[in-house]
């Protein structure tokens, strides 16, 4: 497995795929020879140079190349593209014309892959594909709680409004830094949308938020279910879900500082969180209307997914043993 682009997302996604004992990392492809590039080659990551007129960058820097990126493509057997939003798409067809299977990230229209991917929700629809994206961190989130609600209960209606993060803690230029932004201002807001690329008959409805804050999303979540059911029950039912991390009230976890330390706290690698962590006493039903808030670790939910898109994309396990195996080798379940 070659990874493109190795930011927030690319260097979880290769030492996720690094610890499977069923993949191996055939190299990593960087723009630049930074601090990320030197980690990479102490890991032992093969480098290629994803822009090759840069190659003698890297030589400067004391880092050895293993080629330019289309020979990791040529190699790979899938490549996981990582880059920003929007060149995934342009690296499409360098990928088609070495036959090489590509997964892509929630950063890229749904229109570049053959389809949108959720481990929980869809692994079947991406099995024996050429191209699969898994969907972004927000989307990621809110699939694992659709999936098993709409298995259980049925779902009538999502509505979701999503408290973002202004940026990761390494994006210096992103905010805001003294605000809270409707963003986008026009309801309802992109990410509904998204979702339905995993649940095409799903109503849903999102409105978006920005924030000062850099650790992780809050979403507050209201879904009018088909059937009655009790508070209890869907705590139970979201308790039974590997991915989803049902916070026990009295732990002191009243917010995304505290869970961040936690999970530092844990010994998780980079403190990453990759449960949807669900406020046990949040979960409240009225009617057939359940309420909850969750928190979303942006930078690192979607790397269990990455992993068994890799699988599904290879067709090398089932849903369940895949989702198994992911779990088991990186510690997912708090
Ligand atoms: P990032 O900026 O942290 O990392 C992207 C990396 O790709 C950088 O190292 C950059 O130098 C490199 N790059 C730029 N152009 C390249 C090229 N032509 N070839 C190879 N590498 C190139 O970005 P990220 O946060 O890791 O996001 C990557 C993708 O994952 C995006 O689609 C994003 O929407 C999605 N995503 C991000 C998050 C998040 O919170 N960070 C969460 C889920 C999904």
């Amino acid at each position: 497995m070659g990874v493109n682009g190795y930011g927030t997302i690319g260097k979880r996604v290769a030492d996720a795929v690094a610890a499977q004992p069923d993949m191996e990392v055939a190299g990593v492809a960087k723009t630049q020879p930074n601090f990320e590039a030197h980690t990479a080659v102490d890991l032992g990551y093969p480098m290629y140079a994803a822009i090759p007129e840069r190659a003698p960058l890297f030589a400067e820097a004391g880092i050895e190349t293993a080629g330019a990126v289309d020979e990791l493509v040529a190699d790979a057997d899938v490549m996981v593209d990582c880059t920003p939003s929007g060149i995934g798409a342009e690296n499409k067809t360098m990928y088609a014309s070495y036959d090489t299977p590509a997964t892509f990230q929630g950063g890229e229209d749904a229109t570049v892959a053959e389809t949108s991917f959720n481990a929980r929700a869809n692994y079947d629809d991406a099995r024996g594909a050429d191209t699969v994206r898994v969907v972004s961190c927000n989307t990621t989130g809110l699939s694992r709680l659709v999936a098993p609600l709409s298995e259980a209960y049925g779902v009538e209606t999502v509505r979701a409004t999503l408290v973002r993060r202004g940026g990761d803690p390494t994006q210096d230029s992103r905010g805001p830094i003294n605000d809270i932004l409707p963003d986008p201002i026009s309801i309802p807001s992109h990410h509904g949308p998204d979702v339905q690329t995993i649940f095409p008959d799903l109503s849903i409805e999102t409105m978006g938020l920005k924030v000062p804050a850099t650790l992780m999303h809050v979403h507050a979540l209201n879904v009018t279910l088909e059937s009655d059911v009790t508070a209890a029950h869907v705590r139970q039912l979201l308790e039974n879900q590997s991915r989803v991390y049902v916070i026990p009230e009295g732990f002191g976890l009243d917010g995304a500082g505290t869970l961040k330390d936690f999970a530092l706290d844990a010994g998780r690698p980079r403190g990453d969180i990759w449960e949807n962590c669900v406020w046990g006493e949040s979960i409240a039903v009225e009617g057939r209307d359940l309420y909850l808030f969750e928190a979303i670790h942006q930078e690192s939910d979607v790397i269990p997914e990455n992993v068994d898109a890799i699988r599904a994309i290879t067709d090398a396990a089932d849903a369940a043993e895949s989702i198994e195996r992911t779990n088991r080798t990186l510690g997912v379940g708090l």
